[in-house]
């Protein structure tokens, strides 16, 4: 008997088998071009990202790290101030505060919806606080779901000035070639994943909306499994649906059992930003975010992606109910 095909935790290859042929005219016409750094798509991406997110502008640069590292230097956010943020969050997210200067802060998320503890945040403000940053983790409100062909990241602002900053920091400090006024640094967004970025915005509502789809499948199908806790939303916020974590016992037994049949889970993420070894500088100890901590050990992401089919869903069900039973 031969193992069922089996289910990816994301299926890059089934979103890359619908739009083809589109990536490949915008990215040969971009290669033609050869503007590559800084080309025309990229304002292009730029304006139709600011119109997508509903906010006056958009400045691309080469990451989500970079990303956020830009707009703690565009604020003035560096050495000596502090950045408060919640300790279940992907390292990227320190590291953005920690790159531009600043410490992060970190606090315990909401045990229910895991997302940051807005009293804990509050109480965290000191004298050197600077800035909250509230993560959407797993997609609660906006989120990660508009990847490129590789490495890519963006910003939005409403500010003329803030915008204008930006641009400036992630071209070296410059306007004007080989003037510079400002210490900046490379971070820009390639032109060819600004032209990858232009067809993939195209289908994103579509993509959300199958995602949202694809989740209240899940809710249906987990809902009556023992052992298994389902997402719960904040409240009446969208949720698009980057990951869709559940939380079980034994999480790394079941984690084990469900990979060996074929269906692909994953944990977002096992170790809590104030435990990693490149924090410890922070001076943090376990015991300090008894939430973040214990969910660590709870939580597993199953498949979810715009392309995910109901049969397939079933079986993550079927394979997740059988592995919680023993
Ligand atoms: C992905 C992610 C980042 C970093 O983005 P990169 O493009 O990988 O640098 C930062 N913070 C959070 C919460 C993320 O999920």
């Amino acid at each position: 008997m031969s193992a069922p095909a089996g289910i990816p935790l994301v299926d890059l290859k089934a979103q890359f088998a619908t739009i083809a042929n589109e990536l490949r005219e915008a990215t040969v016409k971009a290669l033609e071009r050869t503007d590559y750094i800084l080309g025309g798509e990229v304002a292009e991406f730029e304006k139709e990202f600011a119109a997508w997110t509903g906010t006056k502008h958009c400045v691309a640069c080469a990451s989500g790290t970079d990303a956020l590292m830009l707009a703690f230097r565009s604020l003035g956010i560096g050495a000596g101030d502090e950045v408060v943020m919640q300790a279940n969050t992907f390292v990227a997210t320190p590291l953005g505060a920690i790159l531009g200067g600043a410490r992060p802060a970190f606090v315990d998320c909401d045990p229910k919806t895991l997302q940051v503890d807005i009293a804990a945040m509050e109480k965290a403000i000191t004298q050197k606080t600077r800035a909250l940053v509230p993560v959407h983790l797993y997609g609660q409100a906006v989120g990660k779901n508009l990847g490129a062909a590789g490495d890519g990241g963006a910003l939005t602002t409403n500010s003329d000035e803030i915008a204008q900053k930006l641009k400036l920091l992630r071209n070296y400090g410059s306007v004007v070639k080989y003037v510079h006024d400002t210490f900046g640094t490379n971070s820009r967004l390639d032109t060819i994943q600004a032209a990858v970025l232009r067809v993939k915005l195209r289908h994103l509502t579509k993509w959300v909306d199958a995602r949202q789809a694809a989740a209240a499948r899940f809710h249906e199908l987990l809902a009556g499994i023992k052992g298994v806790t389902l997402p719960a939303p904040c409240g009446k916020e969208e949720h698009c649906w980057h990951l869709y974590v559940v939380r079980v016992e034994e999480r790394d037994r079941v984690l084990k059992q469900l990979q060996d049949a074929g269906v692909g889970a994953g944990i977002h993420y096992p170790i809590p930003c104030h435990l990693q070894g490149a924090m410890k500088d922070l001076g943090y100890r376990k015991g300090d975010f008894p939430n973040a901590e214990a969910t660590a050990g709870k939580i597993l992401s199953l498949p979810i992606y715009p392309e995910i089919t109901g049969d397939q869903q079933k079986r993550v069900a079927e394979e997740l109910a059988k592995a919680v039973k023993k």
